[in-house]
């Protein structure tokens, strides 16, 4: 059994190993279009996959390409991905985004991001309207392969409960732990597979601690095994 006082890079070593023995090494999406994976990221919010798959199929059945999306009057734009929820947010921030995109760059081609440090791509990416550093990393992890660790909610409440990160830790503060503390060529497999595991077993409110292969590398489990086990008071999401 491992020491439960690891240093937190060996214990995300343990972890990483644990999931890749669960889940498997999760398979690379080919990512061919970035301006699409961000709209697809930003319709994403607050949403399912199935949603969000329908809203981005049903825009880009209805405007033949992003400068259309982008000159289309916003209620068009809201109406293409209403099955997406919050599609009246939604629809400006894309909008927004494709007009910052064009007005400083000239086209929709974000392959430059790739030549560029990952820090300043980073912060290129969150200067955009309504664009922070989980949609940001998500684009540069999944279609630059650059070292960027995407936290959304299932990798923020599983680390946390681990204890690789401070109970109160930000996702942008579990982002940098993990950058921090674990090789780049692990941020895609980690990434999807603390997903996978937070959708199967370390679910937000009924972990379930009795079929976990983490367990005795949790903290939380290790502090408060029963309570965890019924509910989740005391990890809420944020
Ligand atoms: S032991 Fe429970 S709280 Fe800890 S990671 Fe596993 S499911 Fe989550």
């Amino acid at each position: 059994m491992p020491d439960p006082d690891l240093a937190l890079a060996t214990k995300i070593a343990f972890v990483h190993q644990r999931l890749l023995e669960a889940y498997g090494e999760p398979a690379r999406r080919h990512c061919s279009d970035p301006v699409g994976s961000l709209i697809q990221t930003i319709l994403s919010q607050n949403t399912s996959d199935i949603n969000t798959a329908r809203a981005y199929a049903s825009l880009r059945a209805q405007f033949p390409d992003w400068r259309a999306v982008m000159n289309a009057p916003t209620d068009a734009v809201a109406d293409a991905i209403r099955m997406g929820g919050l599609a009246n947010q939604k629809a400006p921030r894309i909008q927004g985004v494709l007009r910052t995109i064009h007005e400083t760059r000239g086209d929709f081609d974000l392959d430059w991001l790739a030549e560029m440090p990952v820090e300043e791509a980073r912060r290129w990416l969150i200067s955009l309207p309504g664009v922070g550093n989980k949609t940001a990393s998500i684009v540069l992890l999944f279609c630059f392969n650059m070292p960027a660790f995407p936290v959304d909610t299932h990798v923020h409440r599983v680390t946390r409960r681990l204890g690789l990160a401070p109970a109160k830790a930000t996702p942008d503060q579990v982002m940098r732990i993990i950058e921090t503390h674990a090789p780049p060529s692990w941020f895609y497999p980690l990434h999807l597979n603390f997903i996978r595991h937070g959708r199967r077993i370390c679910k937000a409110h009924k972990p379930r601690c009795d079929q976990c292969v983490l367990a005795d590398l949790c903290d939380a489990f290790r502090t408060s095994p029963s309570p965890l086990a019924e509910s989740s008071t005391l990890y809420r999401e944020p």
